[in-house]
């Protein structure tokens, strides 16, 4: 395996770029290209030809390499499949929207949680990333804004080549990786100047993680997978629901956000089946369930994302028609609950969670 650069810390790449018989100064030159996402040595410019070749011989730069590079049709969204040193494959994704350039990293190789409508979990987890690992996919996704064929830009930002938000709602769940979690984002604020307020971790709903972040202390953004108003009817679809119950969770979510003064975000899933008859019911969208949804979130200072299910074959759900969403936003709206629907992007090009990394394993 080559040694990963990034990796380094300064005095071993100056170490390492010595032992080459090159001058300590060109490692203050990799840094800075390391740290726009160089994907390798021959894209560092102000580098002697020969430096480059040889580079690129004995080392990599960062710990992931780009496999595979999706482009939705409209230009907005790009699809990274990336592998890591240990050949395991992980998946980001950048979208370029209204108010930046976004970034949604995987935290895990793989996942635990066992949900069942989630192409991520289907293999299992396999490992946590290290902060290095997720801090790279911001990387990828800058280097791609600055010298990607894309030229789409995101108004009213003056950095717009710049990763201005990060989502933290890849494959994996946050909450169980929680030190390296926080310790990228550190990272990307200290390094990358992006603030607290443009980072958002969305968890499955693990209640001591959620505490971790509220003695961690930083302002940044709550989501909560909540997916169904009832502990009876979660436990069907999150298997986490038989650990930590939905009151629990709020409870603990509360507090993050109030602690903040942020609006915390619920995503819900909107699933549909087919009966025996092949004709589409609702599983977790009837009108009933969103008068419990209404009742459950009265009062909290929250936004409801409405998520049609991004259809997975190994799942046996079906996404409900617009029709059944729109009803479903109706009453929680007519319920005073702030709600919007998620507008679907990339899913020309398998954006829904893990998909695009179970789909190269079946290839
Ligand atoms: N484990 C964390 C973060 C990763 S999942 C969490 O559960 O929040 C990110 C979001 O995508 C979650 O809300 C998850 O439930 C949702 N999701 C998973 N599979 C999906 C699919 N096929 N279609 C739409 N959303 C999906």
């Amino acid at each position: 395996m080559k040694p990963v650069l990034f990796s380094f810390n300064d005095a071993e790449l100056q170490k390492f770029v010595m032992d080459m018989g090159e001058p300590k100064f060109r490692a203050a030159q990799i840094r800075d290209w390391l740290q726009r996402g160089a994907p390798d040595a021959a894209s560092m410019k102000n580098l002697p030809a020969n430096l480059r070749e040889k580079l690129d011989l004995v080392a990599q730069t960062l710990p992931v390499k780009i496999v595979k590079k999706l482009q939705s049709g409209d230009g907005e969204t790009t699809k990274f499949l990336l592998e890591l040193n240990d050949a395991e494959q992980i998946e980001c994704v950048l979208m370029r929207t209204t108010y930046g350039n976004s970034v949604c990293v995987s935290s895990q190789a793989g996942c635990a949680m066992g949900c069942k409508f989630c192409a991520s979990t289907l293999l299992g987890l396999k490992r946590n990333l290290t902060p290095d690992e997720i801090y790279s996919q911001i990387l990828v996704a800058q280097w791609e804004l600055r010298n990607g064929d894309v030229k789409i830009r995101a108004n009213g930002d003056a950095n717009n080549n710049d990763v201005s938000h990060i989502v933290v709602m890849g494959t994996g769940e946050p909450l169980q990786n929680t030190e390296n979690v926080i310790g990228f984002l550190e990272r990307a604020n200290s390094e990358l100047n992006i603030s607290w307020r443009r980072m958002t971790v969305s968890t499955c709903g693990i209640v001591p993680g959620i505490y971790d972040l509220i003695k961690w202390g930083r302002p940044i953004n709550l989501a909560v997978s909540l997916h169904a108003p009832t502990d009876e009817l979660r436990s069907t679809i999150m298997p986490i629901n038989n650990k930590y119950k939905i009151a629990e969770v709020l409870t603990a979510a509360d507090e993050f956000t109030n602690l903040h003064n942020r609006q915390l975000m619920i995503e819900y899933i909107l699933l549909g089946k087919k009966d025996k008859n092949g004709e589409t019911i609702l599983y977790n969208c009837t009108p009933e369930y969103a008068e419990t949804l209404s009742k459950l979130l009265t009062g909290k200072n929250c936004m409801v994302n409405l998520i049609p299910w991004n259809a997975v074959d190994e799942r046996d759900f079906v996404s409900p028609s617009g029709n059944a969403v729109h009803r479903f936003q109706d009453i929680l709206i007519k319920n005073g609950i702030h709600t919007r629907i998620r507008r679907e992007r990339g899913t020309d090009i398998g954006s829904a969670c893990g998909q695009l990394r179970l789909n190269n394993k079946k290839d």
